[in-house]
């Protein structure tokens, strides 16, 4: 990836390559593949954020699957979440009984995810498990922790790949520290 890109996208540094997402992704799907053999997989994806992760992912998925979206968002307009979730859209079908794989771009606070959780296992699932691409964990402010992890960073604002600063740089194929200071 070239300077000049990184730099008109306000990206200070990249982070994690396109070849690294992809080959960690790789792993991914055969860790999970090896998991939900005979389960009753149900993939579901909280946007935005999760869309471009769980495209690739979904592909390294060596199984029969269903998958699902909920949109949600947080009250706080704030870069911090509150744990107060809006649902923008829910799921179309009915969960029990299923095996559900929640996909997240990035578990920061975990506040969210936790408020998530409680909310689907109120609906009977067979089980649940959470794979985040992205894992902050010196930011955690619950006791969520994911089950699979693409990659562990440092507590930075990151963008591209699905994830956004103000609705922008979603399409950025790789995983860059967002630069404040322009
Ligand atoms: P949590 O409730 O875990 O604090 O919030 C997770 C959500 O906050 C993510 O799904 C994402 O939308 C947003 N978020 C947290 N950290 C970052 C980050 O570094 N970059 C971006 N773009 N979003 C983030």
């Amino acid at each position: 990836m070239s300077n000049i890109l990184a730099r008109e996208h306000n990206v200070s540094e990249i982070i994690i390559s396109e070849d690294k997402l992809k080959n960690r992704i790789q792993e991914l799907g055969k860790q999970i593949t090896n998991d939900y053999k005979n389960k009753k997989l149900l993939v579901i994806g909280v946007l935005k954020g999760c869309f471009v992760f769980m495209a690739d992912l979904i592909r390294e998925i060596n199984l029969p699957c269903e998958i699902d979206f909920m949109y949600i968002t947080s009250y706080n307009k704030n870069t911090i979440s509150s744990g107060v979730i809006n649902i923008v859209k829910d799921l179309s079908i009915d969960i029990s009984g299923y095996d559900l794989l929640i996909i997240e771009d990035i578990l920061d606070t975990g506040l969210t995810l936790e408020t998530l959780c409680t909310l689907l296992q109120t609906r009977k699932p067979n089980s649940m498990k959470i794979c985040t691409l992205l894992d902050k964990p010196s930011r955690r402010k619950s006791n969520i922790y994911a089950d699979y992890v693409g990659f562990v960073i440092e507590d930075n604002f990151v963008i591209g790949y699905g994830l956004d600063y103000a609705e922008e740089y979603r399409n950025l194929p790789y995983i860059g520290i967002y630069n404040q200071n322009t």
